[in-house]
């Protein structure tokens, strides 16, 4: 068909190219094949040198083109094509959905000029275009191109369009395949790094498996992952292959700076096919490692909604597919759960495994049982402790080597509840010798999901000898010491009263025997009494005194001792006298001891001094020395048992119990007690002591 001329056989030669237009493209899917064939049949059945074919996306954005020129199938550049669309022929028809006839490309202002054409021959004279519609939808534009002006005529352009309506369809048809099968193949990219990626809970593989599939995917030179450091907020390459790894691992970089700092900032992916034309690219690593990068798309990781850090393909085999960015956002959703998942993973196993050292390395033994006390497992001290291995273990219960407290667990373990143990006191039968004294502790663990019960328990029974023996000491200091000390200070009082005068050295003899009583007898009451209130018993012999009174028979009782080291001895009564509603003997003590402590730990010729007076409704009584002071890393510890001062106290020794015993009377009468001490300036005890009330 050279030139459509008559009506009927224009009509005819119409009908007969629809029937071969549609045979042709009946068999080819290929997008591309579908392109050549609509071009080739076109160029053949309406004429024309060249032909050009743009495929548009539902938003009207090229996706993809082809070109015949002088009977060839040029390489084409979809992006060229661009300018056409924005402002040239093809871009018109699109436009306006209908065809267009350019008798003259010349005069014609849809018709752009290019550079390159009118060098050799002058370009095209005239064109014919029409759209590829199916139905409203645009699917892209098809272009002739004749040397000569004027080639084409209204009928050529009913005949391109006859093509085009015919084509439109097979060129929608390849398109959606082909979107399909990108899709499809993209899915399938991710599906398999999902598998692989979720294949192991080990996070230094999980991110090697990220690589690997990265790499595969765009068969990328390098790869790198970089995540947020917690701490400084930067973000460090943790992993990476191609030849710079080594130089790469480790190294920072801020939010914010380069191409993945602005990925991480942003949350967004992106594509450069080409680094130098993007200024967010960050030359300097490339320059400090010596890598050349070229291309590069980079993607957010994710997990739980917040972004842990940034992946980054470098210099693709291929330029970078339209859906990279894409597949590669999708393998960073993935990164993000699985690399949480292994973080999440090994704090696991590190809180397992610490868990399981305490267990094995307990000084007491363990034992954990289901809720039916049949014993799942025993650590090492519970073997030795109950004398059988962990095999006979595994076959027992809990229950047969000790008697277990219901009353304290409540039935069924009611009285157990999360995170609180608790505790009782029982006897465990080992499989040889004595029964043991223990005390339990029972709590609900949960191991591996499962309920468990968790049974430590502790041998009392050092403690128990420990209480029996002061139990002992106890009645012994009442019994054996108490009573017969009295029996002796009444003696020595009767004869001391019985003297006849004039017997002056016998006197101060007996004298010096009463004190000396009376001081043994003082460290009796205050031993017992130590006892009594740290068992909790209450001061029951509470009565109003007059401080004063109490305050000048504890100073007499060191008047001497005082005397004998030269120690100025200055009592600052208050005025008026103050009523404190106390047990007399008790705070009578008190004061001694503190006295005592003050002339013992003292050098020759410092001052003491004793003094009371109320504060704030208590009534405050100190007692001060000028002497060596009392470290202040000390000063807390000396009112425990057995506690003494490391420096300072020189050759005088003592059992360290007095400031315990003072501490336990003041405040079993509602008191407290303090000390102010500098080192070789002196030291001031003050406890404070309910007012008797009106
Ligand atoms: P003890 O006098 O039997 O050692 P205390 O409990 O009475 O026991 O005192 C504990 C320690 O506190 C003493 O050993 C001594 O080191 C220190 N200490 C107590 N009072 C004074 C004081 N006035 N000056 C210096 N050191 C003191």
């Amino acid at each position: 068909m050279s030139e459509p001329t008559t009506e009927s056989s224009g009509t005819l030669a119409a009908l007969r190219l629809i029937y071969e237009i549609s045979r042709e493209l009946a068999t080819a899917f290929d997008l591309r094949t579908v392109l050549t064939r609509v071009l080739f049949l076109s160029l053949r059945n309406v004429q024309g040198s060249s032909g050009a074919i743009i495929v548009l996306d539902d938003s009207g954005q090229p996706l993809d083109s082809a070109i015949i020129h002088a009977g060839n199938v040029q390489d084409t550049n979809t992006q060229r094509l661009r300018a056409t669309l924005d402002s040239g022929l093809a871009g018109w028809v699109a436009r306006n959905r209908q065809s267009a006839l350019v008798t003259d490309t010349a005069t014609d202002e849809r018709w752009i000029r290019r550079d390159y054409e009118g060098k050799q021959d002058s370009g095209p004279g005239s064109s014919v275009s029409a759209p590829l519609m199916v139905r409203d939808r645009l699917v892209g534009v098809i272009t002739l191109t004749h040397p000569q002006k004027g080639f084409f005529n209204g009928e050529h352009q009913a005949l391109i369009q006859a093509i085009a309506d015919q084509a439109a369809i097979a060129v929608l048809n390849a398109r959606l395949v082909e979107e399909s099968q990108r899709k499809a193949a993209a899915s399938s990219a991710l599906a398999q790094s999902a598998a692989s990626i979720n294949a192991t809970l080990d996070l230094e593989e999980v991110l090697q498996r990220i690589l690997e599939q990265i790499s595969e995917v765009f068969t990328a030179e390098a790869v790198s992952l970089l995540l947020i450091d917690p701490g400084t907020q930067d973000l460090v390459f943790r992993a990476a292959t191609g030849s710079k790894r080594d130089k790469i691992l480790g190294q920072r970089i801020r939010i914010g700076q380069g191409v993945v700092g602005w990925v991480a900032q942003e949350g967004e992916g992106v594509v450069l096919q080409d680094v130098t034309k993007d200024n967010r690219f960050y030359h300097e690593m490339d320059q400090s490692t010596g890598y050349k990068t070229r291309a590069l798309a980079a993607a957010p990781i994710r997990a739980k909604g917040r972004i842990i850090g940034v992946l980054e393909a470098l210099n693709p085999a291929a330029p970078f597919e339209s859906d990279a960015l894409q597949v590669l956002e999708g393998i960073g959703n993935l990164a993000g759960t699985a690399i949480d998942h292994a973080q999440l993973f090994n704090q696991v196993e590190a809180a397992r495994t610490r868990y399981l050292e305490l267990f094995e390395d307990s000084i007491d033994p363990i034992l954990i049982t289901d809720e039916d006390g049949k014993i799942l497992e025993a650590n090492r001290q519970a073997e030795v402790f109950t004398g059988f291995g962990t095999p006979s273990l595994h076959k027992m219960n809990i229950y047969q080597f000790h008697k277990v407290d219901w009353q304290a667990l409540g039935q069924d373990f009611a009285a157990l509840h999360a995170d609180r143990p608790v505790m009782y006191e029982s006897h465990l039968h080992p499989s040889q010798g004595d029964e043991i004294a223990i005390e339990v502790h029972v709590r609900r663990v949960s191991i591996d999901g499962a309920p468990r019960l968790q049974w430590q328990m502790r041998d009392i029974s050092e403690r128990r000898k420990l209480d029996k023996l002061r139990e002992d000491l106890m009645s012994m200091i009442y019994h054996d010491l108490r009573s017969p000390l009295s029996n002796v200070i009444s003696s020595l009082e009767l004869i001391a009263a019985m003297l006849p005068p004039g017997e002056a050295n016998l006197a101060n003899l007996i004298e010096i025997a009463l004190r000396s009583t009376e001081r043994v007898q003082r460290l009796a009451s205050s031993l017992l009494d130590t006892a009594r209130l740290e068992a909790g018993q209450r001061i029951g012999n509470q009565q109003p005194i007059s401080l004063r009174a109490l305050m000048s028979e504890a100073a007499e009782a060191v008047e001497l001792s005082a005397r004998s080291k030269e120690m100025p001895f200055e009592t600052a009564y208050p005025e008026p006298d103050i009523t404190v509603r106390v047990d007399a003997d008790m705070i009578r003590r008190v004061m001694i001891n503190l006295l005592e402590n003050a002339v013992k730990y003292s050098p020759e010729g410092t001052h003491l001094t004793i003094g009371a007076m109320a504060v704030d409704g208590m009534a405050q009584v100190w007692v001060a020395d000028t002497g060596k002071g009392i470290p202040a890393e000390d000063q807390e510890r000396i009112f425990e048992k057995y506690a003494r001062a490391r420096i300072g106290t020189g050759a005088a020794k003592g059992l360290g119990l007095g400031l315990a015993f003072c501490r336990l009377a003041v405040e079993g009468h509602g008191g407290q007690i303090w000390l102010k001490s500098e080192l070789d300036k002196g030291s001031m005890f003050t406890f404070s002591l309910p007012l008797a009330k009106e």
